[in-house]
């Protein structure tokens, strides 16, 4: 096993599926087998999960609301998430619990870096909701954050392209994967790999960074296990 501690990101809209809005259970129910197979390897394993495919707080701000508001939405929607997540996981027959950066003490513990450790080290699975409790700030920078605080060797960014390309491989399938880039490799070739405020929270504590497809059966796996899946950045 190459990396030991794990924080895993999910965007919300992963969660949609073929659907244009809300949690696609078919979805949620193919994540929650993936995770178990890490989980059943022995692998400590964190999650955040964004709230795209519910409400942010960019989208609202567009249409007048306020922007400190539309982003507590946004939160509230990570909370959501982590909570659908969490039933198909314990579905799953694994252990979780999901701790919130906004107190809600009737449906998640509030996040306590100790606490998330132990968990850790029990075997559960720490879901972390509302990323990181302030506004104008996303899951990708709450993952990243979570992520240095509980000592993980590596951030994991699910998505439904296979790693980073030069251009949008949605777009131009002359687009070039890259296998590797370090940090500065992607400032200077101004990939979009995270948002700014989460790619120099990354790179000033040296968190590697794997980008790769969670749609594809056993992808988690291969990643864990230290094979070549996906794009790796780091020093
Ligand atoms: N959000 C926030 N602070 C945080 C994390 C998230 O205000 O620390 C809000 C923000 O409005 C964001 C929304 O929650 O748009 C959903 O998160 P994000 O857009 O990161 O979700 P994803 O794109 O991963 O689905």
């Amino acid at each position: 096993m190459k990396y030991k501690r794990v924080l895993l990101k999910l965007s919300g809209e992963a969660l949609m599926g073929s659907r244009q809005y809300g949690i696609d259970n078919d979805r949620l129910v193919e994540y929650a087998k993936e995770i178990k197979k890490v989980v059943d390897a022995g692998v400590e394993l964190a999650i955040v999960i964004g709230g795209g495919n519910i409400f942010r707080g960019v989208a609202g701000a567009a249409k007048g609301m306020d922007r400190v508001q539309g982003d507590y939405m946004g939160m509230l929607a990570t909370v959501i998430n982590g909570m659908a997540l969490q039933g198909a996981l314990e579905d799953q027959g694994i252990k979780t619990r999901l701790q919130s950066a906004i107190e809600m003490d009737k449906v998640a513990e509030p996040f306590i870096k100790r606490r998330a450790v132990r968990h850790l080290e029990k075997g559960r699975v720490v879901i972390f909701g509302a990323g990181t409790g302030n506004p104008y700030f996303t899951t990708d920078t709450a993952a990243t954050l979570r992520a240095i605080e509980i000592g993980a060797d590596v951030i994991l960014k699910g998505t439904r392209v296979d790693g980073i390309y030069d251009s949008d491989p949605e777009k131009n399938a002359d687009a070039v994967k890259f296998n590797s880039l370090s940090y500065d490799e992607v400032f200077e070739k101004d990939l979009k790999v995270m948002d700014m405020t989460a790619f120099t929270l990354s790179k000033e504590n040296n968190l590697p960074i794997i980008v790769f497809d969670m749609n594809k059966d056993g992808n988690l796996l291969k990643v864990v296990l230290g094979e070549e899946v996906g794009t790796l950045v780091n020093i």
